[in-house]
Order: structure tokens, then sequence, then C-alpha cells
């Protein structure tokens, strides 16, 4: 049985750099998890990203309600 030596180089929590650390922690874990080949097989580098999704793993389920804005780090709001 030939296998095939794509090697495919899945897209992990750096990638996404507007993602809150919780969600890119999720996205590494799930990588990892078709890196040992515990998932099903895909060619789609962003499949860790769309698991992610579909467990609703993200921060807020379905999206990442923390994201990183723009470089406008507006704190302006003090919390007492
Ligand atoms: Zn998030």
């Amino acid at each position: 049985m030939p296998k095939s030596e794509a090697t495919i180089t899945f897209l992990t929590g750096k990638d996404y750099p507007r993602l809150c650390s919780f969600c890119r922690r999720a996205i590494d874990d799930i990588a990892m998890l078709f890196k040992d080949g515990l998932m099903a097989d895909t060619d789609d580098p962003e499949a860790p990203c769309m698991v992610v999704y579909d467990r609703r793993m993200y921060c807020g389920g379905h999206e990442c309600i923390n994201k990183a804005g723009d470089a406008n780090s507006d704190a302006s709001e003090k919390q007492t």
C-alpha cells in the first residue's frame, strides 16, 4: 500500500495571531492530534482550526471573543 509522502504543515496557534492564547492553545492541541495521526486524514492545513470550530473549543464557542484588535492598545478604561 503506497504511502503518500505529502507532509502537510498544519496551521497552529501561532498562525492565528489575532486569537487569544486560550484559542491558540486549543488549535495547538488539535494540530498535535493531527500530527500524531489521531484524527482523520486531511490535506487541509487549516483542519485543526476547523475542528476547534466544530467542537466549539474557542473561548466563545464557535469563535474567539477575545480577539486581539488592531494595534491600538486602548486601555483607557480603568477597573477599580
Ligand atoms: Zn479566544
